[in-house]
């Protein structure tokens, strides 16, 4: 019986993380070299020339299994009978903008967007948001979508992940398959905490290969600043690596991850004291298509103040977008 097609939505699809994405997709590096994929690319009418632009490029690559590409700027359309979503477009933190603007003018993207998954998304559908501020973006569409189990409304904090495993092997100077059992804890924000005190290489505990003064001062910042770094060095925010994590993070979601961990925000059963609900990065395994938060981790004084910090940033955002009537 041949694989049947599923169906991929991708919002903010004109925009850079949209085209960088595109193409990988329909090579078979979102869900597996034997998967169909039709494409939906949903746009705001500002958008709709780049993704029609990039729907020709789609058609010119002769992607063996790219059944359809579709452009729209009508979120019913774009999700109806959706299996994965991936929604990337969001609405920048423009000059002189306050929080209380930047989360409400995202409500009105992330509200009407969860509303059109509830009413279509198919029964398996997999959302992941990157568009910023994405853990708080979940929150609101999962709050509009009451049908839809909210442990499938997911945030990326997989290029963090990814960032930590790197700097981490950079500096031992060790391949990064040597690295297992880091954690991005909290907000995809500079508040985020990369945990490294579960963390081995090649089995060894990192703990023991690595000084205090070079985690405190060195590592954990330069993971959580890294977009600041990118943006500063290319002239322009990340964008093949926000990508190229998406496509981790939902592979993973869909294929397991095995016995390994990586990080993924996620919505909390209350686990390691964070608030039911709060869309947060955590250590998570994918088993038989979920993620399931990795249970029973001692966290000594040092995590648990930066947990707690990244923790407080998302019950603030989450305050906040309740008081807009968001959530
Ligand atoms: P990008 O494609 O570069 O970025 C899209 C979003 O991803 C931004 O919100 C960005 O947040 C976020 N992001 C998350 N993680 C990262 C990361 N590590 N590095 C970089 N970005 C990250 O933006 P463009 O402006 O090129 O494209 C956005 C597109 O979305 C536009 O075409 C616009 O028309 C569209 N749009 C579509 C909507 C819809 O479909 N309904 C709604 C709103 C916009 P940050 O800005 O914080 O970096």
């Amino acid at each position: 019986m041949p694989t049947p097609a599923r169906n991929v939505t991708v919002t903010g699809a004109g925009g850079q993380i949209g085209y960088a994405l595109l193409f990988r997709i329909a090579s078979g590096q979102l869900l597996g070299p034997d998967v169909p994929i039709t494409l939906r690319l949903l746009e705001i009418p500002q958008g709709l020339n780049a993704a029609e632009g990039a729907a020709l490029e789609l058609h010119d690559g002769a992607f063996p299994l790219l059944r359809s590409v579709e452009v729209t700027d009508d979120a019913t359309r774009a999700f109806e009978g959706v299996n994965v979503a991936l929604l990337v477009g969001s609405r920048p933190r423009g000059p002189g903008m306050e929080r209380a603007d930047l989360l409400e003018a995202n409500g009105r993207i992330f509200g009407p967007q969860g509303r059109a998954l509830n009413a279509g998304a198919a029964d398996d559908v997999r959302v992941l948001v990157v568009g910023n501020p994405a853990n708080t973006n979940a929150l609101i569409a999962a709050a509009h979508a009451p049908d839809v189990p909210r442990e499938r409304f997911t945030a990326m904090t997989r290029l963090d992940h990814n960032r930590g495993v790197a700097q981490l092997a950079a500096h031992l100077e060790t391949p990064v398959s040597s690295v297992a059992g880091l954690t991005i804890w909290g907000n995809h924000s500079a508040t985020q905490y990369p945990d490294v005190f579960h963390a081995t290489v090649d089995g060894r505990p990192v703990n023991d290969l690595v000084d205090e003064t070079w985690l405190t001062q060195t590592f954990i910042p330069r993971v959580a600043n890294r977009g600041s770094e990118i943006i500063r060095v290319r002239g322009g925010s990340s964008v093949a690596s926000a990508a190229n994590a998406a496509l981790d993070h939902v592979f993973d979601w869909v294929n397991g991850t095995g016995d390994a961990w990586t990080s993924a925000a996620v919505a909390s059963d209350g686990s390691y004291g964070v608030p039911d609900g709060l869309v947060c990065s955590f250590p998570v395994r994918s088993v038989d298509g979920h993620w399931r938060i990795v249970q029973g981790l001692e966290i000594d004084s040092f995590s648990r103040a930066r947990i707690d910090a990244s923790v407080a940033e998302l019950i603030d955002e989450r305050d906040a977008v309740r008081t807009l009537g968001l959530v």
